[in-house]
C-alpha cells in the first residue's frame, strides 16, 4: 500500500470495496436453496411474480427480506455457490478486485460455525480467480445490536481464518442507535493489532441528525476505522468532512443503495459532491447487488449522469480505492480474463 500508483490497473476494470455476499444472492440461487432446504415457499415470499427481482418496501421491508433470504444460507456448500455466483456478477460488471462483507454476526446468531463457511469462501475465491480473473477478499463483520460478546465471537472466528483464508479486515454493521461503535473499541483494537483493516458502517441514517455524526466520530476516533461504510451524515458538517479528508479516512459510498433503502429520497439528493469537494477519499459501491438490482457499472453511470461525476474524479476514485484496499490490488485482468467490458 506504500506505492499505490504501482498497482493501479492500466486498462479498464473496477474495484469494489463495499458489497455484501448475502445481498448478491440471485433469484435462481434462492429457488435452489429453498428447494435444497425444504423451503420451496420461500422464493414466492421474496421474489416478484416474474421470479426475477426482490421487491421490498422501505428499510424495514429490506430487513425482513434480508432475514428471509439468509434463512436458506445454511451449509458451506451454499456459501461456496453464493460466492461463485457473485464472482460471475463481478466479472460481468468488469470488477476485478472486490472486498466482500460476510456477516459472521448473523451466522453465529443462527447457530452456524463461520469456520467451515470461510474455508468454503476461500476455496471459491481460488476458483473465481482461475475462472473469471476476479480477486475476492473477505470482510467478516459483527452486528451492532447483537452486543460486544457476540462481536468478540465473530472476531475470534475471523482471526482464526486470517489472511490465509482471504480475510483482510473486520467490520461492524447493524443498528447505529442501539449499538454505538464506541462499545466495540477494545475489539477493534484487537483487529488493528492483528494487522487487519477496520471498516465500519456509520452515518448511514441521516435522520439520526447529530447522533449520526457522532456515530462517525466513534467509528473513527474510538475504533480506528480507516474506512466508513456510507458515512452520509458527514456531508452536513464541513468540519467533520475536513477532518475525514485530513486524516485520509476513506468513505465507501453506495448512492443507489441509499435510495433503495429510503435513506435518501432521490439519487440527486446524494451528497457525493460534498465528499469530492472536501477532498475526502471515496469510491462508489453497490452494497447489495441483487437485492437492490444494482451493478457497479450502473453506479458510476448514474453518478456521471445525475451527480456530475467527471472522468477525472472517477479516475481519482479508482486510485483512492486501490490505496484504501486492505490487500494488494492486482493489475486489472492480471489473474485471468477480466478486462474492460
Ligand atoms: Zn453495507
Amino acid at each position: 500500500m506504500n506505492d499505490p500508483a504501482a498497482r493501479i490497473p492500466l486498462t479498464g476494470g473496477r474495484i469494489e470495496l463495499h458489497t455484501h455476499l448475502e445481498g448478491s444472492i440471485t433469484p435462481a440461487r434462492l429457488i435452489a436453496l429453498g428447494d435444497r432446504h425444504g423451503r420451496p415457499d420461500l422464493p414466492a415470499a421474496c421474489l416478484d411474480p416474474s421470479g426475477q427481482a426482490f421487491p421490498f418496501d422501505g428499510f424495514h421491508g429490506f430487513l425482513e427480506l434480508y432475514k428471509r433470504v439468509t434463512s436458506v444460507m445454511r451449509t458451506p456448500r451454499d456459501f461456496h455457490e453464493l460466492a461463485l455466483d457473485l464472482a460471475a456478477q463481478l466479472h460481468a460488471d468488469d470488477v476485478f478486485y472486490a472486498e466482500v462483507s460476510v456477516s459472521y454476526g448473523v451466522l453465529l446468531k443462527r447457530g452456524l460455525d463461520p469456520g467451515p463457511v470461510q474455508a468454503a469462501l476461500s476455496e471459491a475465491a481460488d476458483e473465481a480467480l482461475e475462472t473469471h480473473g476476479v480477486t475476492m477478499r473477505w470482510l467478516p463483520d459483527a452486528v451492532r445490536q447483537f452486543g460486544l460478546d457476540a462481536a468478540w465471537r465473530a472476531w475470534e472466528c475471523a482471526e482464526r481464518a486470517g489472511r490465509a483464508q482471504g480475510v483482510v479486515g473486520f467490520g461492524l454493521g447493524g443498528d447505529e442507535v442501539t449499538g454505538p461503535a464506541a462499545t466495540f473499541a477494545p475489539l477493534f483494537g484487537a483487529v488493528r493489532a492483528a494487522g487487519l483493516g477496520v471498516s465500519i458502517h456509520a452515518g448511514e441514517v441521516t435522520a439520526m441528525g447529530e447522533a449520526a455524526r457522532d456515530s462517525i466520530r466513534q467509528a473513527v476516533d474510538d475504533c480506528g476505522a480507516v474506512r466508513l461504510g456510507h458515512g452520509l451524515a458527514a456531508a452536513g458538517d464541513p468540519s467533520l468532512l475536513s477532518e475525514l479528508a485530513a486524516r485520509g479516512v476513506f468513505v465507501e459510498l453506495c448512492p443507489r443503495s441509499n435510495v433503495a433503502t429510503g435513506a435518501l429520497p432521490t439519487l440527486a439528493s446524494h451528497p457525493l459532491r460534498a465528499f469530492l469537494d472536501a477532498g475526502v477519499p471515496c469510491c462508489l459501491n453497490t452494497d447489495d447487488r441483487t437485492l437492490f438490482g444494482l451493478d457497479l457499472r450502473g453506479e458510476y453511470a448514474a453518478a456521471r449522469a445525475v451527480l456530475n461525476l467527471s472522468p477525472a474524479e472517477e479516475s481519482r476514485m479508482r486510485q483512492a480505492a486501490v490505496a484504501a484496499a486492505f490487500d494488494a490490488v492486482p493489475r486489472a485482468g492480471g489473474g485471468g480474463s477480466a478486462g474492460p467490458g
